[in-house]
């Protein structure tokens, strides 16, 4: 059989997985948004069989056989870059499937379970013994999971590669140590200065309905198609779906208007990430996201880098202030963009701002790798992290509640992920210096309400490339350089330096 013939099987068989997984995510869209109470059995059932049926579709043995006759075919080299990419896809997930023993998997699975329960509880009482023994077991299910994937690369470079394929520790700390460094700096710069926000303006009463208008006003502004999407409400935002339907969630809090505000941008920054992957690759391994650290830049960059910019405020004020009736009616602008540019050393990371998110995360990286390293005991790690959370943001953590325990992702055993965050950011950064150099008048444009430009420079250069790159490479191709902590950093001090020094 001609090796076009293999190849074309194998994509049929990706367009199946890529259906499961859509209908998948439906489902727990649903899930989230608009579960009856007493229903959550029946949709936990649905939701595992049909996460059964999606292993048992990409692990089935025709399939190894399948890349086998693909890759060692004569021909295999007549395959263009993208074919050859799909197929290297499909490996590495079949072969991340195939190398975890179905008992481990069921083991793990039911120990989560009961691992979040039980951090929910700690977390409730503040009481991180009681949550140590789950935490464990957690952490050795981790490292076996590594070890199954591969038993003779370190531990903690394998669990990163499951969230940002390409990236490794040394990696990590080539950007994050250096942006430890020059974060602490400008923070300290930042938090000694004489000019401070009034940020009793974020916290004004803004009713439900009137945030609600906002956001649908909003959205489409910055490129989200809502005849392809959708808002709803859930407990924590998300964004979830592929292509033509990809819907986001917000929460409403009366008092804390930003809170719902900057979530819609941020959730759709992610929506119009996968709104606007190539048409022409649908159902293909290439037309899906990059990387979590992809996906969070594009995020962020709506969010932050459009949203929290002057710029953006200068076209958008006016609108604002009449959606809002006459709440904001006394606010001057430069006092609005001040507020919602508030930079703070605080205890909890969701509510950061955008200049000490990054520390927050970096203390979770390093608590990671000294873990894995065997610096660090995990008995230790609550007071390892007030210790850290002194050193970084120079704050006392009063219990574990608002310190170790805040966060699920350990919980739920999901060790490598946290960096993805940061990496967005610096992603982000890279990647609009690159969009300045392409689009001098960009943020000129922005302040007049025309984001065509900044819109179609990331569809071309992010978007539509898919996933056809590591995130590393990707970044590269785009900007001609390494990904790079100096972008991000300039940003900050282009940006945060003549609003407050
Ligand atoms: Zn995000």
């Amino acid at each position: 059989m001609k090796v076009k013939e293999y190849y074309k099987k194998l994509i049929g068989k990706a367009k199946e997985l890529r259906f499961l997984d859509t209908i998948s995510m439906l489902v727990g869209w649903d899930y989230e948004v608009n579960l009856p109470p007493k229903s959550v059995e029946q949709r936990s059932e649905q939701m595992s069989y049909i996460s059964e049926l999606s292993h048992r579709e990409l692990t089935d043995s025709d399939n190894g056989q399948l890349i086998k006759q693909i890759m060692e075919h004569p021909d295999y080299e007549t395959l263009t870059e993208r074919e050859q990419r799909n197929v290297y896809i499909f490996k590495r997930e079949y072969d991340r499937a195939i190398k975890l023993p179905v008992e481990f998997v069921k083991e793990r699975a039911a120990a989560r379970v009961k691992s979040i329960e039980i951090w929910k509880k700690a977390k409730k009482t503040d009481d991180f013994k009681l949550f140590l023994p789950a935490l464990k077991k957690m952490f050795e299910f981790a490292k076996k999971h590594a070890e199954y994937l591969d038993p003779d690369a370190p531990v903690y470079d394998t669990l990163l590669d499951l969230y940002e394929p390409g990236m490794t520790v040394a990696q990590y700390n080539s950007i994050f140590s250096p942006l430890k460094e020059a974060t602490v700096e400008i923070l300290d710069k930042i938090v000694h200065a004489e000019k401070q926000p009034d940020t009793s303006i974020l916290s004004r009463t803004v009713p439900k309905d009137i945030q609600e208008k906002l956001a649908h006003d909003v959205m489409p502004v910055i490129g989200y198609d809502l005849q392809r999407g959708r808002l709803d409400t859930a407990v924590h935002p998300f964004t979830t779906g592929f292509y033509d339907d990809v819907r986001i969630t917000t929460r409403y809090m009366e008092d804390f208007w930003p809170g719902c505000f900057f979530a819609v941008l941020h959730e759709a920054g992610h929506a119009i990430y996968e709104q606007n992957q190539n048409p022409k690759w649908k159902y293909e391994p290439v037309g899906g996201y990059c990387s979590m650290g992809i996906h969070e830049s594009q995020s962020r960059f709506h969010e932050n880098t459009l949203g929290r910019s002057k710029e953006f405020w200068k076209f958008y004020y006016d609108k604002f202030k009449e959606l809002t009736d006459e709440i904001f009616d006394d606010v001057a602008f430069d006092d609005f963009i001040l507020a919602i540019n508030k930079v703070e050393p605080s205890l909890i990371r969701v509510e950061a701002d955008e200049v000490t998110y990054n520390l927050h995360i970096i203390l979770r990286f390093e608590l990671e790798r000294d873990l894995f390293e065997g610096k660090i005991k995990i008995e230790d790690l609550a007071d390892t992290w007030k210790d850290k959370m002194h050193d970084l943001l120079g704050i006392e953590v009063p219990n574990d509640t608002l310190g170790v325990l805040q966060d699920t992702h350990w919980a739920g055993g999901m060790f490598g992920y946290f960096p993805t965050y940061a990496l967005g950011n610096v992603y982000a950064a890279q990647l609009m210096h690159k969009m300045a150099e392409d689009i001098p008048k960009w943020r000129e444009e922005l302040s007049t309400g025309n984001l065509d430009g900044i819109a179609k420079w990331l569809q071309k250069h992010v978007h539509e490339t898919g996933d056809l790159y590591d995130a590393p490479v990707l970044i590269k191709k785009i900007t001609g350089k390494e990904p790079s902590h100096i972008y991000l950093v300039e940003y900050f001090k282009e940006k945060y330096y003549p609003l407050y020094c």
